[in-house]
């Protein structure tokens, strides 16, 4: 029974990974390489959201797979103990603001029910949001104000989206950590709070498969 789910959500992902591939919902699809729909286990505990794909995202369609992605990698394997495989990564902009400009507020309505459904499929029960964007986005879901990232960075907030109630830890995003030692220490330090988060007791947001296992 458990696999016939594991398939479910697989055929679930597979359906929004293809939605993604041939979206044309914002004008982002006219300047984009490739869609980054974002990648991970089905199975983690924990989803990192970041803003949108860089110059490097856009030519591999993976997320963070520059040098943001590299600080991440390092934080995930050195901070949490967890390989890139036993975590989800997601964006909040599936493709590429040319220039690597910020996201416009009418290409993040069109392009989060993509997130939404990932995050619902996922049932993440920590998720770590990387900069303004993506914490801005969860935040005001939740109904929480937020007047900047640097007041909001390294706490836990338990907050009810899409149904889940879900631990959200927002960071800054690694990207702004890269030449500032001071916020990558800051970065890591919140790191440490996520991986007591994941260490803390309390079993995954039960969903349908936890009850007809
Ligand atoms: N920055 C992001 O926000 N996302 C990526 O995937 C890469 C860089
Ligand atoms: Fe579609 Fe999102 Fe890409 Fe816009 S950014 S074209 S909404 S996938």
């Amino acid at each position: 029974m458990v696999s016939i789910i594991m398939d479910y959500r697989f055929v679930e992902m597979e359906k929004v990974i293809r939605e993604v591939m041939s979206c044309r919902k914002c004008e982002l699809w006219r300047t984009r390489n490739n869609p980054v729909p974002g990648e991970g286990s089905l199975n983690a505990e924990v989803m990192f959201i970041g803003e949108a794909p860089g110059y490097n995202e856009d030519v591999q369609g993976r997320p963070f797979v520059g040098a943001a992605g590299k600080l991440l990698d390092a934080l995930i394997s050195r901070v949490l103990n967890l390989a890139r495989g036993d975590v989800y990564i997601a964006n909040v902009l599936k493709c590429r603001p040319p220039g690597n400009r910020d996201p416009l507020p009418e290409e993040v309505e069109l392009c989060t029910p993509y997130l939404d459904r990932q995050l619902l499929i996922v049932r993440p029960r920590v998720i770590v949001t990387l900069g303004r964007y993506s914490t801005m986005y969860l935040m005001r879901k939740a109904g929480i104000q937020v007047r900047d990232i640097s007041s909001v960075r390294g706490k836990l907030y338990k907050i009810n989206v899409l149904g889940l109630s879900v631990n959200l830890i927002p960071t800054f995003h690694p990207a702004a950590a890269l030449y500032n030692p001071k916020l990558k220490a800051l970065l890591e330090e919140d790191f440490r709070r996520v991986r007591e988060a994941l260490q803390a007791r309390g079993a995954k947001q039960l969903g349908i498969e936890d009850f007809l296992g």
